[in-house]
């Protein structure tokens, strides 16, 4: 039976079979809905339809690039995060949900209506954006050493209509002088050696958004030791890191005379978070 005479559903149970993937279903269904514009709802209503030639092709080429390991957000060209559709490119991380808990905590800290945000190595922007679309008096900062994060950012905000300040910036050495209230970022935080780079999606994603030295903890380190310089009086900072370096970050906190410092869990249970706070002057 050639393939042009295969039902939607017959055509997904095949692609299925060829992904090694921990949801292949769902990655299937979502490169179903991507070709064909037809809903997961209505392609379950209605598994019997089929294909045009063009679309066959298309949905041929998406699964054999699945099934070679690339990331179903780079083959949808998106992902959600705190439910802003991103635009995603393999110039940068791919938003993961654990980084909404940073989101939420940024969101629970007390901060005046004109808080002065910075998001450091924002990546799409997905930190600043769901931040400024809570939030949108407070004035929010962005900004990312590399040039295609920069545009990526800057053209999700555009077509999210969200009012964000994107500036091309390696940590604060770019930036024009400045306070903030808060500061946040999820930087790269995993050691070089880690075997989990060789696995999963990671492996299409660019260093540079990932790795930071022997520990993990080279960026950790230089953004905490700056940011003093750069909050305001009281001003808090949050940063994402791994699931095992909240001591060492805390011991970086303090080191770095921050104060009220604690580590918070992600929806996993693991301490992924730490925020602290410059002493009121
Ligand atoms: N949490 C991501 C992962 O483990 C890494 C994110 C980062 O390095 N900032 O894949």
């Amino acid at each position: 039976m050639s393939e042009s005479s295969l039902t939607c559903e017959q055509l997904i149970r095949k692609a299925v079979a060829r992904i090694d993937s921990e949801t292949p279903r769902l990655d299937v269904e979502l490169i179903m809905e991507s070709v064909t514009g037809w809903s997961r709802t209505s392609l379950r209503a209605w598994p019997e339809r089929t294909l045009s030639d063009e679309q066959l092709a298309e949905f041929g080429h998406r699964v054999a690039q699945r099934a070679a390991g690339r990331p179903i957000a780079h083959i949808l060209g998106e992902q959600a995060f705190w439910s802003l559709p991103l635009m995603v490119s393999d110039a940068t991380l791919i938003p993961r949900p654990d980084t909404e808990r940073l989101v939420e905590t940024a969101l629970d800290l007390p901060l005046a209506a004109d808080a002065r945000v910075l998001d450091l190595g924002t990546g799409t922007g997905a930190i600043a954006l769901a931040l400024a679309s809570e939030k949108p008096t407070w004035q929010i900062v962005a900004c990312d050493a590399v040039p295609a994060a920069v545009e990526l950012a800057r053209a999700n905000a555009r077509r999210l209509e969200l009012l964000l300040e994107v500036t091309r910036s390696h940590w604060f050495d770019d930036l024009p002088p400045g306070r903030f209230d808060l500061i946040v970022s999820n930087p790269p935080y995993i050691a070089a050696d880690d075997r989990h780079l060789r696995e999963g999606d990671v492996r299409f994603e660019p260093a540079t958004a990932l790795v930071a030295g022997v520990e993990g903890l080279d960026d950790l380190r230089h953004i905490i030791c700056e940011a003093p310089g750069w909050l305001s009086s009281g001003g808090w900072l949050l940063v994402e890191h791994g699931y095992d370096q909240g001591s060492a970050v805390r011991e970086l906190f303090e080191a770095a005379g921050l104060v009220d410092v604690s580590t918070i869990r992600d929806y996993g249970g693991q301490p992924r978070l730490t925020r602290g706070r410059l002493p009121l002057s």
